[in-house]
């Protein structure tokens, strides 16, 4: 069989073991047609199936989440971890709460975890987990019960050389400490290094936080400077408004970037003068309010409920709310209105149309895999600091991120250029990920 029929026979494979899961068939599409090339050089690779067992997660744990709320009612969750990949590590990948989670989201995540995290270059493999939990309007004391039920059953397939969870949509620092004193309760064990994303005055690395978004913006910066250009001076558009969105905001801005449109669930909002970054991190973090009041905060500018962020005019697009958000109608509007380059906070923010758009137009496009991972690269450095017993600073540890983030970059337009399409940052994200992994699994055996 050659590389093509054998990837399309994978697929379909997929399609049918896995039915009902678009956004899984969707991730798994995008790499396997990457991959060609590779398995045509690489028969041993084909021999010994290699992706046809990548396709195949290591194992899918789904759990029942008992709570009571505030008024003594109870209430059913369901919970996931989907321990898809060890080859490189042990499993890593955040948690997100979200209402109506299913296992074919978290399977999407998790496969992409796989990569992303190679391309990292840190040791770490593909994991991710979650719930069907909605934490909105909900207490301190509620979210606390439901972590420590969803801990209760969690804790016993996780370790700092097993699985390391971290956070994700909805998962912070709130929930990631309510996540460790439970396993601290059942384990006995202080052992920091089984969930980063810590607070940072109990063995969380500094910059974690701030990570997946400088992370997104260092990677815009490698890949304008391809085409010698610059951040400074652009005008920047990004949705969400969560710890990514903000913190790319934040770095954007320290760069020389005109940031002036972000959006929250309720809708976007257009600040001419540039977002005024401290009003929105009091309104997101503290208040943990909707984005309508920054505009009655600043009267000068502008929120809507209809429409998209992706209708403001700007250079650059940073997706860093949700998976397919961006729709091939949002591309063509960004194309016509002149965007240079897109870079994926969020993971797979931009439905595979949307890429076409943007590739046909000769757009720079940074997939999330390589653009966002900057969070998990720098939870690999958190476990490190807490294997060691180190405490690394703020610089130290941003320094290490910036220097990560070069890397993967480089090691995508290495693998692109090499299979013969320079600028093709998906393809090279996917081949450059894929080859650490699949050389790890060669070397280990039929497991
Ligand atoms: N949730 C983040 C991601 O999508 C970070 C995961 C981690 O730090 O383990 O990569």
């Amino acid at each position: 069989m050659d590389a093509s029929a054998r990837i399309e026979a994978v697929y379909a494979d997929v399609l049918r073991r896995n039915p009902g899961e678009e956004e899984f068939h969707q991730a798994v599409h995008e790499v396997l047609h990457s991959l060609g090339p590779v398995l045509s050089k690489r028969p041993e690779y084909a021999e010994a199936k290699l992706v046809e067992r990548l396709v195949e997660p290591e194992r899918q744990l789904m759990f029942r989440v008992p709570w009571t709320d505030d008024k003594g009612e109870v209430h059913v969750n369901r919970g996931y971890r989907v321990e898809f990949s060890s080859a490189l590590g042990p499993y890593k990948g955040g948690l997100r709460f979200v209402p109506h989670l299913a296992l074919g989201t978290v399977k999407f995540l998790a496969f992409e975890q796989i990569f992303k995290n190679a391309l990292t270059g840190l040791g770490i493999g593909g994991g991710k987990g979650g719930a069907d939990f909605d934490p909105k309007g909900r207490s301190d004391a509620e979210v606390m019960r439901f972590c420590q039920s969803f801990m209760t059953e969690l804790y016993r397939h996780l370790g700092e050389h097993t699985d390391v969870p971290a956070g994700d949509i909805n998962v912070g620092t709130r929930e990631i400490g309510f996540l460790f004193g439970q396993y601290k309760r059942l384990t006995n064990r202080y052992e920091a290094g089984v969930l980063t994303g810590k607070g940072t005055g109990w063995g969380g690395s500094q910059a974690r936080t701030e990570a997946t978004g400088y992370g997104t913006v260092h990677f815009v910066q490698e890949m304008l400077a391809t085409r010698g250009e610059e951040l400074a001076g652009r005008r920047v558009v990004l949705s969400g408004s969560g710890n990514v969105s903000l913190f790319a905001i934040e770095k954007a801005q320290a760069l020389g970037a005109h940031v002036v449109a972000c959006s929250d669930s309720s809708g976007y909002v257009v600040d001419e003068r540039g977002l005024d970054l401290d009003l929105l991190k009091e309104i997101k973090l503290e208040r943990r309010a909707r984005l309508d009041t920054y505009a009655e905060a600043r009267p000068a500018a502008e929120f809507s409920s209809r429409g998209s962020v992706y209708d403001v005019a700007c250079d650059i697009a940073l997706p860093c709310a949700t998976q397919n958000e961006l729709t091939e109608k949002h591309a063509v509007g960004l194309v016509k209105n002149g965007v240079k380059a897109v870079a994926e906070g969020a993971n797979m923010p931009c439905t595979p149309p949307a890429v076409e758009v943007f590739r046909d137009a000769g757009v720079l496009y940074g997939p999330g895999k390589a653009a966002n991972a900057g969070g998990v690269a720098t939870s690999a450095l958190e476990m490190r600091q807490n294997a060691a017993r180190e405490i690394w600073g703020f610089e130290e540890t941003e320094g290490r991120l910036a220097a990560v983030m070069r890397d993967i970059h480089t090691e995508c337009v290495t693998a692109a250029e090499e299979y013969g399409a320079p600028d093709d940052y998906v393809l090279g994200a996917n081949v450059a990920g894929f080859l650490r992994v699949a050389d790890a699994m060669q070397a280990q055996g039929l497991v």
